[in-house]
């Protein structure tokens, strides 16, 4: 055990889940945020605290929902009385085609996936700095960098406003908190299930390593940011895409 202590929001699944095993399995005592995955999250706890013996949370809290997620810090707080390292994972991807997109569409992308991280980071970055020490690790994607689809424009637009969250927070916290970004390309998960085969074939080619990665391919980078061996690494925008 290290005795360090990680938040990952919205670990119940996916990219998430994948990075919060990593953590597990290298001693940190971890916190599983969730929405609305309950059993989910509950037995993910008990599953990490077995399998790697170290003491996991499941806390629900929305991530932009500033007074939930206050609660939630203080929750961990009582409970470890730190936190070194947190992941700005929870996302979104409305799927609709551009001609039906709404406002709605765009400000429910914008709460979760810009304002989220936001408002974690402001309530985390607080504990942070009274330690004088912490990693934040927010995760974007390649959508941020460059655009291929208008049918996931807010999308795009949230995950390009996370690297620019990442460089005003990374000049904020300074010298203390090491602010990082990765940006994903295709990954294995639920968030795109839905999506007709023929695109993923499509997708699948134009991707040099020829596949989709696999979360954990995600979360051991974001593992890697937040130890040691990363404290020169500030500031920076790592892309996971296989290139494409
Ligand atoms: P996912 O849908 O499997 O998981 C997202 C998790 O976030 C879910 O557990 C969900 O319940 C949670 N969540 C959603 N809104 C929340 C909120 N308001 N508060 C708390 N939790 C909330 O998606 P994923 O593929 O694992 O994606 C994880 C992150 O990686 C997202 O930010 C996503 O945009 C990003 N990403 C994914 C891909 C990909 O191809 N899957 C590529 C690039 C970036």
């Amino acid at each position: 055990m290290n005795n360090k202590v990680a938040l990952i929001t919205g670990s119940s699944r996916g990219i998430g889940r994948a990075t919060i095993t990593e953590f597990a399995k290298k001693g940190y005592n971890v916190v599983i945020n969730y929405k609305n995955s309950e059993k989910e999250a509950t037995e993910l706890k008990e599953q990490l605290q077995n399998d790697y013996n170290i003491k996991a949370l499941a806390i629900r809290a929305d991530v932009s929902n500033e007074e939930e997620v206050k609660e939630m810090v203080n929750i961990i707080i009582s409970e470890f009385g730190h936190i070194d390292v947190l992941v700005n994972n929870a996302g979104i991807a409305i799927d609709k085609d551009f001609e039906e997109r709404t406002v709605d569409d765009w400000q429910k992308t914008l709460n979760t996936n810009l304002i989220g991280p936001f408002v974690v980071s402001k309530c985390v970055g607080e504990v942070m700095l009274n330690q004088k020490k912490g990693k934040i690790i927010n995760i974007s994607s390649t959508n941020g960098i460059n655009s291929f689809f208008p049918t996931s424009i807010d999308y795009d637009a949230s995950k390009a406003g996370v690297i620019n969250l990442t460089h005003n927070l990374a000049i904020q916290y300074a010298p203390y908190i090491n602010v990082n970004c990765v940006a994903p390309g295709w990954v294995n998960t639920e968030m795109n299930k839905e999506l007709p085969k023929e695109l993923i074939e499509e997708e699948t080619e134009k991707i040099y390593k020829k596949r989709f990665a696999e979360p954990s391919e995600i979360g051991k980078v974001v593992c890697f940011l937040a130890s040691d061996d990363a404290d020169f690494i500030n500031d920076e925008v790592i892309k996971i895409d296989g290139g494409y």
